[in-house]
């Protein structure tokens, strides 16, 4: 048994049905779930007997974030010639052939990285879609990554199957056999999959997109998927050139096409849906499907500004992505909660999101996206996911006098002072303290190189 209590924060955002925001706030942890939320007078009684207290003054506590979609084996392609100024799938083409050299090495030590930017921008659960498994790489690979640094994960086990000879993106040397796709699946969620409440890992079903696997594999996978109750994810409705294969190729647009295949309800949440039209907008909130929206991505590769404030006004799931490394070179969930703000300000006008909206997108969204009701939130009965910033540093000077909580997002992002995750202090003063970070970066800089040879 362990006892944590938090306390004397500047702020704690609990995040709970009435969002309370308490000032001089604490959190009481025992064995990894939150047993008490409130002020620190409230929750003084748990000094004497807590196995550590840490004194948050002069921070700022909140839930941890939330990471929808990712792909974290493109740590080791940012900013790669020739793919810097690509659309979509001219940035696909120009990758491929890379990713074809990825080794289970290089899997593993890309997401400890990944993961390692992730929770310092904040971030205490992920999913990540791993789609290409080239030279015996497995989804075990990044499953030993998040239980080495002890993050929260959503592992998606991800797929092409539809070559360039049959009309689809990738090379078809990167693609698998459906069959073997479906048993591997199989295999990872009886393996793998833990449903319980504050479960630290849950598999997804998670054929790429709709331009590189066929419909029987859609269909197969929800199927799949449904027999092990565990959730459905891919990438939906992007750009225009994925509009535009979806009307040529299967005479229908993203959303029907989805729909066709069983690919809607509370168990399944698509990637971007840039483009998703009204009737799509419609299908989700009836349906309860969710989305990852992710809007630094959407800008990188021009694919356009997300639909939000009529989603989340129609009632969808709506949680917060960084997507894959290669699309966003600057992975961070924080600074990713402000990029969704200001995108939708650009898209959709001043009022369209505030800075307590993106934080709940960040927080409740992603939770509700993923299908869980143990995290996003500090309340009684969560799992003990916290992050805590500091309100003293050059970023915030002048903003956090007047409103921690909006200064969060409004100011430039920064790195956690302390992160908490399933209960274990995981950030503490700023460090990581699972994995040697300089040995990990000398390590990860060596396969890119490697990589690109
Ligand atoms: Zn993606």
């Amino acid at each position: 048994m362990s006892t944590l209590l938090l306390n004397h924060a500047d702020v704690v955002i609990t995040m709970d049905t009435t969002r309370r925001e308490i000032k001089d706030g604490a959190v009481w942890i025992r064995d990894g779930v939150i047993e008490a939320v409130g002020s620190s007078a409230e929750l003084a009684m748990y000094a004497a007997k807590a196995d550590e207290v840490i004194n948050m003054t002069g921070r700022i506590v909140l839930p941890g974030l939330i990471n929808t979609h990712h792909h974290m084996y493109q740590s080791l392609t940012r900013t790669i010639p020739g793919a810097q100024d690509a659309e979509l799938f001219a940035w696909l083409q120009r990758l491929y052939p890379i990713w074809a050299g990825l080794t289970p090495e290089m899997i593993k030590v890309s997401t400890l990285t990944a993961m390692s930017e992730l929770i310092l921008s904040g971030c205490t659960t992920s999913s990540d879609h791993l789609y290409i498994y080239p030279n015996g790489c497995r989804l075990d690979d990044s499953i030993e990554a998040a239980y080495q640094i002890g993050m929260r994960f959503h592992a998606c086990r991800g797929s092409m199957s539809v070559g360039e000879s049959q009309g689809g993106l990738p090379p078809d040397h990167l693609v698998e056999a459906e069959d073997f796709i479906l048993k591997d699946t199989q295999r990872l969620i009886e393996r793998w999959h833990n449903p319980e409440r504050h479960a630290m890992l849950r598999i997804a079903v998670a054929p790429c997109s709709p331009f590189s696997v066929s419909r029987d594999l859609m269909r197969e996978s929800a199927v799949l998927a449904r027999s092990y109750h565990v959730s459905l994810h891919t990438h939906l409705a992007e750009n225009d050139n994925d509009i535009a294969y979806s009307r040529a190729k299967f005479g229908m647009t993203p959303a029907e096409y989805a729909d066709s295949l069983g690919w809607v309800g509370e168990d399944v949440w698509h990637a971007h849906c840039v483009k998703l039209d009204h009737a799509g907008i419609a299908l989700f909130a009836r349906t309860g499907t969710g989305i990852a929206h992710c809007p630094c991505s959407n800008m990188r590769l021009a694919s356009g500004i997300a639909p939000i404030p009529a989603l989340r006004e129609a009632g969808v799931a709506v949680g917060l992505g960084v997507d894959g490394s290669a699309s966003n070179d600057g992975a961070h969930m924080l600074g990713e909660a402000r990029q969704a703000m200001l995108l939708a300000r650009v898209g959709h006008g001043q009022s369209a999101m505030n800075a307590r909206q993106a934080l709940e997108m960040a927080t409740l969204g992603g939770a509700r996206v993923l299908g869980r009701d143990d995290i996003g939130a500090l309340a009684i009965g969560m799992s003990a996911d916290v992050v805590a910033f500091r309100s003293d540093t050059l970023a915030m000077a002048g903003a956090a006098v007047h409103d921690p909580v909006a200064a969060l997002v409004f100011c430039a992002p920064q790195q956690v002072d302390l992160s908490v995750i399933n209960g274990k202090v995981v950030v503490r003063d700023g460090h990581l303290t699972t994995v040697e970070l300089p040995v990990l970066i000398e390590q990860h800089n060596h396969f890119a190189r490697q990589l690109m040879i």
